[in-house]
C-alpha cells in the first residue's frame, strides 16, 4: 500500500496551502480517499482525478474531516459514478441535511453515493484491500481505520484522544497516522478544553510504541504549532524516529528495513 497525505490542518485556522483532513490510501488499482476536510479534493486531483476513486472513508462527521463530501456528492450526482463511501452512523443524515437546503427533493443526491454507515469491528473489501473501522475515543462518534493489503497494516486514528481502543486499532501496524493536535502544556499555559478530545505528540508516540507500531506519521496539528517540537516530544516516547505529513508526502506502507 501507499499513502499519499493530502491536508493536515486541524479544525480551526487554514494554514496557506494545507487542506482539512484527508489522505489518499492506494493498493493496485484502489484508491481510498480517507476523510474529506474542506480544500482536499484541490490536493487529491494532483495524484488521482475523482474518477479514479474506489471510494470514500469518512473517520467522523466534523466537518475539518467531511467538507469536500459535499461536491464529491455533486460530481456523483452529475457523472453518474455511484461511488461508495463508508462512514459513521449519521453519514446519510449529513447528506440529507446538506441538500434539503437546497432542493425540495435530496434523495438524488443522497443516492447518488453508495453509503454503508460502518458497524464497529466489522471488515469490508475493496478489491485487494481489507478495512475494517475500529471505534475510537473523540466527542463525537470517530471511526479509526485498520486496512490491510499484501500482509501489511495500515492504521489511520480519526481524530481520538490516547486510549486503549486506539491502541487496539493500531496493534502491529506498519505504519499509522496518528493525529497530534496539541504538544505538551507549557508552564502556566492553560488547557484548551478540546485537549481532552485529541492527543498531544507525546501521547500518540506512547500509543504508538504500546501498539507496536513499526512507523508513526503525525498529522492534525493545530495551526500555531512548531512540527519540530511535535516531532521532538513523540520521538521521546514512541522511542525511535517519527515523522511528518504534509500536503502530497508519499509514504510506503512496507515492513521496517
Ligand atoms: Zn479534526
Amino acid at each position: 500500500m501507499r499513502l499519499i497525505t493530502l491536508g493536515t490542518a486541524a479544525a480551526g485556522v487554514p494554514r496557506p496551502g494545507d487542506a482539512g483532513s484527508g489522505h489518499l490510501l492506494e493498493h493496485g488499482d484502489v484508491r481510498l480517499l480517507v476523510d474529506a476536510g474542506g480544500g482536499v479534493l484541490g490536493e487529491l486531483v494532483r495524484h488521482a482525478p475523482l474518477s479514479a476513486l474506489s471510494g470514500v472513508y469518512l473517520s467522523h462527521l466534523h466537518h475539518d474531516h467531511v467538507a469536500d463530501l459535499y461536491p464529491i456528492a455533486l460530481w456523483a450526482r452529475f457523472t453518474k459514478r455511484p461511488l461508495p463511501v463508508f462512514g459513521p452512523p449519521g453519514t446519510r443524515t449529513l447528506l440529507y441535511r446538506w441538500f434539503s437546503l437546497f432542493s425540495s427533493d435530496p434523495d438524488p443526491y443522497v443516492e447518488a453515493l453508495r453509503i454503508t454507515e460502518m458497524p464497529e469491528w466489522t471488515v469490508h473489501t475493496l478489491g485487494e484491500m481489507r478495512f475494517m473501522a475500529c471505534p475510537v475515543e473523540h466527542n463525537v462518534a470517530c471511526l479509526a481505520l485498520r486496512a490491510e493489503a499484501d500482509g501489511r497494516r495500515f492504521v489511520y486514528s480519526g481524530d481520538t484522544r490516547a486510549g486503549a481502543l486506539l491502541e487496539e486499532a493500531a496493534q502491529g501496524a506498519d505504519l499509522a497516522l496518528f493525529e497530534a493536535t496539541f504538544q505538551d502544556l507549557r508552564e502556566a499555559q492553560t488547557p484548551e478544553k478540546t485537549r481532552d478530545h485529541h492527543m498531544t505528540a507525546r501521547e500518540a508516540g506512547e500509543v504508538a510504541r504500546k501498539a507496536g507500531v513499526k512507523r508513526l506519521v503525525l498529522t492534525h496539528l493545530r495551526d500555531n504549532l512548531d512540527p519540530a517540537v511535535s516531532a521532538r516530544q513523540a520521538q521521546e516516547s514512541f522511542g525511535g524516529p517519527v515523522e511528518m505529513a504534509s500536503p502530497g508526502r508519499a509514504f510506503d506502507v512496507a515492513p521496517k528495513a
